[in-house]
């Protein structure tokens, strides 16, 4: 594909995980737009490749999919090995696969907590592990994790989501110590909450359930948290991604950067 200005990442291999929906999707198609070669993963096979179908034709650009689930070390491995068979070393890194779930602290389960730290932490240690030898020995790369508001403040009912989001900031910030002087950088974007996504429903269910108020209300209370007084795009968060992708943010490592409205 021909990229209408001169891009950094014209013909480089980036991979999204989570990238056939919601915020991940909007990512894809920032990163497709600016020329990249995209490898989308997810564990939904068919929304991956109902997105990639989409990019291909309104985009033009070259894109896998490749089926995993990023806290399961094996399917991690095979799926990083398709992607760089195919597209080479990836040059860009988006840890984006996530889940929120939450409820009071007093009755959450173990099974929840040890989900939430599986996908949100272990995933984004288990990709970045596929990526990180290959972008120091370049001397080249950019990894780029989806955080939250909630990785740099506390919400109530979102202990084990805050947790593994706070885990996602400090593992950030610890290894752009380790990658700086090999040109690659590691940052997080820290969406608040972003319309369209299945796990905004589900926040909004979350504190319906709890609270007993409808639905609208539910919404209306997650959408007062933001003084914008709106949710945000998945655009925007993409938007902040591509820059953190560019030449221009080369100095820029190490860093937790909210999309919020003013949230944080
Ligand atoms: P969605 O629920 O819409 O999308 C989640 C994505 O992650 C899907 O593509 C899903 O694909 C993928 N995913 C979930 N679990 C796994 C897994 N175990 N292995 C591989 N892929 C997985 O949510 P969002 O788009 O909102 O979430 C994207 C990221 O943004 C998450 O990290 C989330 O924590 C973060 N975020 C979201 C906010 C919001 O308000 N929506 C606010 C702040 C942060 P599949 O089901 O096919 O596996």
């Amino acid at each position: 594909m021909t990229p209408s200005v001169q891009s950094d990442l014209r013909d480089r291999h980036a991979v999204v995980t989570g990238g056939g929906r919601g915020i991940g999707a909007a990512i894809a198609a920032e990163l497709g737009r600016q020329g990249a070669r995209l490898t989308l993963m997810g564990r939904d096979i068919e929304t991956l490749e109902r997105h990639a179908a989409s990019l291909r034709s309104t985009l033009g650009c070259e894109v896998l999919t490749a089926s995993c689930d990023v806290a399961d070390a094996g399917q991690v491995v095979d799926a990083f090995s398709r992607a760089r068979e195919t597209y080479g070393d990836p040059h860009v890194l988006v840890n984006n696969a996530g889940q929120g779930e939450g409820g009071l602290f007093t009755e959450l389960t173990r099974e929840i907590w040890d989900r939430m730290l599986a996908v949100n932490l272990t995933g984004t240690f288990l990709c970045t592990q596929q990526v990180l030898p290959a972008m120091l020995a370049a001397r080249a790369g950019r990894v780029v994790n989806i955080a939250s508001t909630a990785g740099l403040k506390g919400y109530g009912r979102m202990t084990a989501y805050c947790a593994s989001k706070h885990g996602v900031i400090g593992l950030t910030r610890a290894l752009a110590q380790e990658t700086a002087k090999f040109g690659v950088t590691v940052n997080t974007v820290c969406p608040g909450y972003t319309e369209d996504t299945s796990l905004v429903n589900k926040a909004v269910e979350n504190l319906s359930g709890g609270r007993g108020v409808s639905h609208e209300e539910a919404l209306k209370m997650i959408t007062r948290l933001n003084p914008r007084g709106t949710l945000i795009r998945p655009e925007e968060v993409a938007g902040a991604v591509g820059w953190l992708c560019s030449a221009e943010a080369s100095g820029v490592n190490g860093q937790a950067i909210a999309v919020s409205g003013g949230e944080i």
